[in-house]
């Protein structure tokens, strides 16, 4: 499933080739999630502005120098991804989407299907508004301090594991990060979020970023062609200290890194590093 860093490195990917991009046309194909909200040929005359992330959700302004100016909210799903294509080949089965400009088309490919592309007039009006209502913090956002994530957290009392997977507290910590955040931090995952001291909070935090800007790096590194967003999960994963390593040996105490189940989604930690 495509997490935060795949999105941003689309995005980083997507952004400026599209910035200015004049839209000749789209084409949807079969059902997305949510219905686009408008014919989509209608499209067509828009200029693309600054692409933005918000979670795992792109804002893709249109501007059509009338009262008309809105944007697509995009959203990958399950095994969504977009490409760029400069000489785009006849839709597959599984593309979705494609936004037609003047700097190539992008493409929406979406096997499953549970990924999105809205038209809204703004990202705070509807249908944006009631998608990205429930959103926590950005990570990285600056006003998102020790302090507020620590707030934040005393007033849930549900693991801490739990509360960062769900996404409304802080984006961004989809189940990779989350195990190895709460690694890097020496935090047990089954802790009540709401017991967590602020010492303790502002170490949480550090490691989710860096955990982040790790994935970003390897994303922008190791991937020559950003439509391959799975490839920077994947990467990850390769060095990553206890996330898919149940049963190896932990590197920094030797001992054995296990498996739980928590909330329906697998859990690795070390239980002598990791303290409640
Ligand atoms: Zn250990």
């Amino acid at each position: 499933m495509p997490e935060l860093p795949e999105v941003e490195v689309t995005r980083r990917g997507i952004a400026d080739p599209l910035r200015g991009a004049r839209v000749l046309g789209a084409r949807l194909g079969k059902p997305l999630r949510w219905p686009l909200g408008r014919a989509a040929p209608s499209l067509a005359g828009g200029t693309v502005g600054d692409i933005v992330r918000r979670g795992k959700y792109l804002w893709l302004p249109l501007q059509y120098g009338a009262d008309d100016d809105g944007g697509l909210l995009l959203h990958l799903g399950m095994s969504g991804s977009l490409a760029l294509l400069h000489a785009a080949p006849p839709p597959g089965p599984h593309d979705h989407f494609d936004l037609v400009t003047d700097r190539g088309t992008l493409r929406l490919n979406d096997p499953r299907r549970f990924g999105a592309v809205v038209w809204s007039a703004s990202l705070h009006e509807a249908p944006a508004a009631a998608l990205l209502r429930r959103l926590g913090a950005e990570p990285f956002d600056p006003a998102f301090t020790p302090q507020v994530f620590h707030a934040a957290l005393q007033r849930r009392r549900a693991p801490v594991k739990a509360v960062l997977l769900g996404g409304d507290v802080v984006v961004g910590a989809g189940n990779i990060y989350a195990c190895e955040a709460l690694f890097q931090a020496g935090i047990h995952p089954a802790l009540r979020a709401d017991r967590i001291s602020r010492p303790r909070a502002a170490r949480l935090l550090a490691a989710l970023r860096g955990t982040l800007a790790r994935a970003l790096d390897l994303g922008g590194s190791t991937l020559r062609d950003f439509t391959d967003v799975h490839g920077v999960g994947g990467a990850f994963q390769s060095e990553a200290a206890v996330y898919g390593r149940a049963g190896a040996a932990c590197g920094r105490c030797g001992g054995t890194v296990r498996r739980v189940v928590q909330a329906q989604r697998s859990t690795y930690f070390c239980p002598s590093c990791q303290r409640r």
